[in-house]
């Protein structure tokens, strides 16, 4: 029992009037001030239920997580936010604080620092002072310069063997037409780059919703190449010590010129090549700065068959010096599907599946939004309950279209048109030099 009259009060009201929203997140909100975390719990789950996407209510919920160490379930009620650029930075250092509960500092720290630079008043010295960098024993402590690293250095990016080629990419003409001729083609023709004096060389940036297939995309990309493939997440790279981030940077290119040919590619590259301008500690600069020289690479052939591939969902955060010429100089829109893009992915992702008759038109027609992740999802959902359904009736029984129709019409979409309306804000009125033209004809449309 609650021991505070004025909380039983407020609790009694919304026991009468439930569908009060104001009530009831006022309620949430007074509970989890007085710090009855599970009852808080309770009452967020139940205004999220009355409005889905409200994100107060969803950063009350992770609060009351976070307080009471449910960090994987904090991180999960604030992941659809924090795929859109510009989420409330207050959901920023929740999800810092929930990372840092996971033992995920790289991640952590970006998270925080990003927040905070776009409102300081979230700050939280407590969280701050964890966060603060240690400097590495090993390195100097002042200046902290990035020590040079051994070749050998270990970097948490491992080497792959792409088994995908753009035959496994269903749709996107577009962008495969301008990965090839930006990636495939001067390795594939060398002769006849050579005849007009170009070089091959030069990174390409994806971006676009996330869960749209850019990682898919660069991994097809390697596999059609016959290249090695590095897949690099933040956190091979973002690391709590000073300069150990910057080491593990040139160790995981190095790692690629080894390889070569090699797809180096970078997910989530916002975090690694932000806006300097936004940076308010020196050692986060130091790493962008240090991302540009690997990009740029000690002589001219440093990089010479190593083709840098990264994605983003916020474009409009990387700092510009990573467009220009020889680095990422290509932007390339990894748009949402359309109907006949949807009805070829899930064509794709049904192909090893023992099926019934099968009308993927109508799946993709009431799939609107659905990005390639969320495909994916309804195919493995329905391919389980068809499994346990096999089990319980002793024989294989194949897969229809009742079945993913079934499993799409109660899944939801995740956050494309958040993510649009994000996009929106951005581009509109900061396209003069026409970076975001494919990007346009989107965002005016019937998004
Ligand atoms: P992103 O990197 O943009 O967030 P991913 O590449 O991780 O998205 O996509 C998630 C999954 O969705 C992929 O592993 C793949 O199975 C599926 N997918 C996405 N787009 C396509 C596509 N065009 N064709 C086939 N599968 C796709």
């Amino acid at each position: 029992m609650l021991d505070d009259a004025g909380l039983q009060a407020l609790r009694e009201a919304a026991r009468l009037s439930p569908d009060n929203l104001p009530l009831r997140r006022h309620l949430a909100e007074q509970l989890l001030t007085k710090g009855y975390l599970a009852d808080a719990e309770a009452e967020f789950r139940a205004a999220l239920l009355l409005a889905p996407k409200d994100p107060d209510i969803s950063a009350g919920l992770a609060e009351a997580f976070v307080r009471q160490s449910a960090h994987g379930a904090a991180l999960s009620a604030l992941e659809p936010f924090l795929a859109s650029p510009g989420y409330p930075p207050r959901m920023g250092v929740l999800a810092a604080r929930a990372l840092l509960g996971e033992g995920d500092f790289g991640r952590a720290a970006y998270r925080y620092h990003e927040a905070i630079s776009r409102d300081a008043s979230v700050a939280d010295p407590e969280l701050a002072a964890r966060l603060t960098t240690p400097v590495a024993p090993s390195v100097p402590a002042a200046p902290a310069q990035p020590a040079t690293s051994p070749a050998d250095a270990p970097s948490g990016a491992e080497v792959e063997k792409s088994k995908v080629t753009f035959a496994d990419v269903a749709g996107m003409d577009a962008v495969k037409e301008a990965l090839r001729v930006k990636l495939l083609l001067p390795l594939q023709q060398p002769e006849l780059f050579a005849a007009y004096g170009k070089r091959a060389g030069g990174g390409v940036l994806m971006y676009g919703p996330p869960g749209a297939g850019k990682t898919h995309l660069a991994r097809a990309a390697a596999g059609e190449l016959g290249a090695a493939f590095v897949n690099v997440g933040l956190s091979d790279i973002l690391d709590m010590y000073v300069g150990s981030s910057e080491r593990n940077l040139r160790a995981t290119f190095d790692l690629a010129r080894r390889n070569r040919p090699c797809v180096l590619f970078f997910d989530e590259v916002d975090a690694l090549a932000a806006r300097r301008s936004d940076m308010r500690q020196a050692h986060t600069r130091q790493l962008v700065n240090q991302f540009l020289a690997e990009l740029d690479g000690v002589d001219q052939d440093a990089n010479e068959g190593v083709l840098v591939l990264a994605a983003t969902n916020a474009p409009w955060y990387i700092d510009v010096a990573f467009r220009r010429p020889g680095r990422f100089d290509q932007l390339v829109f990894v748009p949402p599907p359309d109907t006949s893009a949807r009805a070829a992915i899930l064509r794709l992702l049904c192909r090893d599946k023992p099926l019934a008759e099968m009308d993927f038109d109508a799946v993709a027609r009431v799939t609107d939004h659905f990005v390639g992740a969320d495909l994916k999802g309804v195919v493995d959902r329905a391919v389980e309950v068809k499994l346990q359904q096999s089990i319980s009736a002793g024989r294989p029984i194949p897969m229809n279209t009742h079945d993913l129709l079934a499993v799409a019409q109660n899944t939801r979409p995740t956050a494309v048109r958040e993510w649009l309306a994000t996009a929106r804000n951005y581009v509109l009125h900061a396209n003069e030099s026409g970076a975001w033209d494919e990007l346009m004809p989107w965002i005016k449309g019937k998004w």
